[in-house]
C-alpha cells in the first residue's frame, strides 16, 4: 500500500533496525520500545489485521516469530517474552498493517505493562451467555 509506513519499510523507503527477513516476513526493532529487544514481526504483503492476513502469511509470521523470539530471549537473557497483536483502532492498533509485537522482559526489569493486569472473578452466567453468542457467530 502506497502510504502504509510498514509497506514503506518493506520497500526500503524508510530505514529500520532489521533482525530477520525471509520471503514473506520482515522483523525489525520497534522505535518506541517498551523494553530492549521490542521487535515487530510483519508480513511483507499488506494486510490490515488478523481478519485480512492470508493463512500462509499468518503461519509464516508466527513460525518466524518462534525463531526470532528464541533469539531475543537468548541474546538478552529475557525471563519471558510477551507476544501481542492488536486488531482495530478500538484495541489501540495504530499502524494498520498486521504486526506481532515480541516484547521481552529483561531480568531485573519491572513487570511488562501489557501482561500485568489484575485478575477479578467474572460473572459465570454472563461468561456463559457471551460464549454462546460467540459460538453462534462462528462461521
Ligand atoms: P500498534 O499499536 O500495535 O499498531 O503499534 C504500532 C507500533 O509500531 C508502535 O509500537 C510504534 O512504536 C511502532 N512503529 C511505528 N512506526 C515505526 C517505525 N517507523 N519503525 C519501527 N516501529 C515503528
Ligand atoms: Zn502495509
Amino acid at each position: 500500500m502506497e502510504d502504509c509506513i510498514f509497506c514503506r519499510i518493506v520497500r526500503g523507503e524508510i530505514p529500520c533496525f532489521k533482525v530477520y527477513e525471509d520471503e514473506r516476513v520482515l522483523a525489525f526493532e520497534d522505535i518506541n520500545p517498551i523494553s530492549d529487544g521490542h521487535t515487530l514481526v510483519i508480513p511483507k504483503a499488506h494486510a490490515e489485521s488478523l481478519w485480512e492476513i492470508s493463512e500462509d502469511d499468518l503461519a509464516a509470521v508466527h513460525v518466524a516469530s518462534k525463531k526470532i523470539g528464541q533469539a531475543i530471549s537468548e541474546a538478552l537473557a529475557a525471563t519471558g517474552v510477551a507476544c501481542l497483536q492488536l486488531n482495530g483502532r478500538g484495541a489501540n492498533q495504530v499502524v494498520m498493517h498486521y504486526h506481532l509485537h515480541l516484547i521481552p522482559r529483561i531480568s531485573g526489569a519491572p513487570p511488562l505493562p501489557v501482561s500485568n493486569w489484575e485478575l477479578k472473578a467474572g460473572d459465570m452466567a454472563r461468561i456463559k451467555s457471551v460464549a454462546e453468542k460467540i459460538t453462534a457467530a462462528m462461521r
